[in-house]
């Protein structure tokens, strides 16, 4: 563990359907398996670098809400105590999945991994708590989504509830997750996009809202000084004229083309959007390689073999 300084940083975010795939319900044995899938593929990649793993809580946190609401005469939490809440419990999932694969890779494995609550702080004034984007839980059909007693939005997956997803401004433990990539840890972090949280004198206030988490992994690369920043998610990439007869996959654009393409509004919020927003900010404050691609493939894309993957320039 004592090269540990010399291996590149890579950070993989992990996307909802690391857990839950299409046509699941979530059952916690499934969920256990589809993790197998990535963190085979990041137990041989923690040979060769140094690894933070983020991830979503998109299904999971709009599980707990609804289940919040289906239950008499326990208090209700807010949002940020059950995003709290999906940090532990995803993160358990993860490190103690992550701790089989490495075990099975090697017996005596001794790797150090670590879960870390994370708070991300906001801004107050952020115009997106007046206009809420950010698709959580399951998805319904028109209809029942009609009858629902909260707002939602159309995607590509159907009708989910949306909540307020502010800009993240900074990682409360920055610092942490340096010492402990430093000290040979693989760090959990951030999970769910992170604890929102504004700033109160000299402590913090969390907030109804649940942030990005490909935002929120792009600003904790940046912060931590990031080599490779992979966004794993249920598709190969980013495509043009998405799920259309003439749809295109990107294997490859400039960060420049991105903008372009961001600008003239090619990938939708709350889904594509933010990850290509996510991987043009994270190469724009200086780093060097940003990658798009399906939760199978992650091993490729860091090859540099699949994915979209952003470039300079
Ligand atoms: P995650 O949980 O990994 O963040 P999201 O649902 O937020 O997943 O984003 C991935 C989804 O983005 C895909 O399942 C796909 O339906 C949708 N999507 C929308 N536009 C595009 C596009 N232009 N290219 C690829 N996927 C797209
Ligand atoms: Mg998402």
């Amino acid at each position: 563990m004592n090269d540990t300084g010399r291996k590149p940083l890579l950070l993989v975010a992990l996307g909802g359907n690391a857990l839950i795939r299409k046509g699941q319900k979530g059952e916690i044995n499934e969920q256990f398996q589809n993790l197998r899938t990535p963190l085979k593929q990041i137990a041989r990649l923690s040979r060769r670098y140094r690894v933070i793993i983020t991830h979503g809580n998109g299904p999971q946190v709009g599980a707990l809400l609804l289940q919040q609401e289906s239950t008499a005469g326990a208090p209700r939490l807010p949002l940020e105590i059950l995003v709290a809440q999906t940090q532990g419990q995803i993160g358990y999932m993860i490190e103690s999945t992550l701790d089989q694969e490495l075990s099975e890779l090697e017996p005596d494995n001794q790797q150090y991994l670590a879960t870390l609550l994370s708070y991300v702080v906001v801004d107050e004034q952020d115009p997106a708590f007046h206009n809420p984007s950010k698709p959580i839980g399951p998805a319904f059909s028109r209809e029942e989504a009609e009858k629902l007693p909260y707002r939602t939005v159309n995607t590509a997956k159907g009708y989910r509830r949306v909540v307020a997803s502010p800009e993240p401004i900074t990682i409360v433990e920055k610092r942490e997750i340096r010492r402990l990539i430093e000290a040979g840890f693989i760090v959990i972090a951030c999970g769910g996009g992170g604890i929102p949280v504004i700033r109160e004198g000299r402590g913090f206030q969390g907030v109804e809202a649940v942030v990005d988490k490909d935002l929120a992994s792009a600003l904790l690369a940046r912060e931590t000084g990031v080599d490779v920043f992979v966004i794993a998610t249920d598709v190969e990439g980013a495509a043009l004229n998405y799920g259309k007869d003439n749809q295109e996959f990107l294997r490859r654009l400039t960060v420049s083309r991105a903008r372009e393409l961001l600008a003239q509004g090619r990938f939708p919020p709350g889904s594509m959007g933010p990850k290509m927003e996510a991987v043009a900010r994270f190469l724009e404050s200086g780093g060097k390689r940003g990658v798009i691609c399906s939760i199978e493939a992650i091993a490729d894309a860091v090859a540099g073999e699949a994915g979209t993957e952003i470039v300079g320039g």
